[in-house]
């Protein structure tokens, strides 16, 4: 079979899609309050497009996806889509990355669907700052949906972007969540995807700050088995059902084991996080591109995928890290 391979032998078998680029929420951290330019709908992918896309991939070696945006239950008949995933065998895993305020209505139909993971973002466990960082007053539908999907048969992660003097004190607390649930509670380093680029802060909550902060509190802590490619360092405070990890999304110590591509909603093909896209898969397939065609294309793309995230920031040139994580997809 023909595989995605890049230079340093990197084997590519993770997908990350975002289905769209709207979003019902305005993370300070993310987006700007107002006055985001959301694409014409007509340069979305459609879902065939994306089913394509990824059942090509599948048969390159992409066994797990993950379906992110923008937020991806806002994009209407989502669900048809991930039952339409879910029948092909190819991929052992079909995740999500939501904020958790629409899907509660679906989490048996996502169960129905052997859906493996939902990544629920949730910043604060506080109703006020909650409402504050995503600008919205869903605080009580996020935090059901975080009971509602510990109590289902879904793996729950949580993603706790990490803001410093924003929520940097709710940390300990994010962690004791751990103690009865059997959850993955992570914390991510903030970074500068968020239309305006590098923010000043006053402390720099990096993954070493964030571990001496648990590890200075909760004596004993084992560290966990992360698993090749995994985003996170993961840990779990003995005697606790969860576990806590933290993702060096910004310091970046994780690029050499990335199996990692992505697709933008409007389909551009991201090979790292950190660049600025490599080509349109849309336009190919508009214009008339066969699988075979389709498939070169992504085996010559990956074999120059950069060698880190630092690599591929530096390809930028002048055109520094600002664009808003909404359009690429977490
Ligand atoms: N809307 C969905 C959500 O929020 O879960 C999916 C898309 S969102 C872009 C994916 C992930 O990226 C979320 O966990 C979010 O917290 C994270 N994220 C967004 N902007 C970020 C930033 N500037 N730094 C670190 N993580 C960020
Ligand atoms: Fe929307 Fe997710 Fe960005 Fe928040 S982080 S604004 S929920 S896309």
């Amino acid at each position: 079979m023909d595989q995605l391979l890049d230079k340093f032998g990197r084997k590519i078998s993770y997908l990350r899609l975002a289905v769209t680029d709207r979003c019902n929420f305005r993370c300070q951290y993310c987006m700007p309050a107002e006055g985001i330019q959301i694409v014409e709908r007509s340069d979305l992918l459609t879902f065939k497009e994306m089913y394509r896309i990824t059942r090509v991939l599948s048969e390159l070696g992409v066994n797990k996806v993950r379906l992110t945006g923008g937020e991806p239950f806002v994009r209407k008949d989502f669900i048809k889509f991930l039952e339409s995933l879910s029948y092909n065998k190819r991929l052992e895993q079909i995740n999500i990355t939501t904020n958790g305020a629409l899907i509660g209505a679906h989490i048996a139909a996502l169960e129905k669907m052997n859906i493996n993971a939902v990544n629920l973002s949730i910043d604060s466990l506080k109703e006020e700052k909650f409402n504050t960082i995503v600008r919205r007053k869903s605080f009580r539908e996020v935090r059901k949906v975080l009971d509602d999907l510990t109590a289902s048969s879904i793996r729950l992660k949580l993603n706790i972007v990490t803001l410093s003097g924003v929520n940097t004190d709710e940390i300990l607390d994010f962690v004791a969540l751990t103690k009865h649930r059997d959850i993955a509670v992570r914390f991510i380093e903030e970074m500068p995807f968020n239309g305006k680029g590098l923010r000043a802060t006053g402390e720099l909550w990096d993954y070493d700050k964030i571990y001496h902060h648990i590890s200075s509190h909760f004596q004993e802590i084992e560290k966990m088995n992360d698993g090749k490619s995994s985003t996170s360092h993961n840990f779990r405070v003995k005697g606790s059902k969860g576990t806590f990890g933290i993702i060096p999304a910004f310091t970046r110590t994780i690029c050499g084991d990335c199996n990692r591509i992505r697709i933008t909603a409007t389909g551009l093909f991201k090979n790292c996080l950190f660049d600025q896209g490599v080509f349109n898969v849309r336009d190919f397939i508009r214009k008339g591109a066969s699988d075979k065609d389709l498939k070169q294309l992504f085996i010559n793309t990956v074999h120059h995928k950069p060698k880190n995230g630092f690599v591929a920031e530096k390809m930028r040139g002048t055109n520094i890290v600002s664009e808003s994580m909404s359009t690429i997809g977490g």
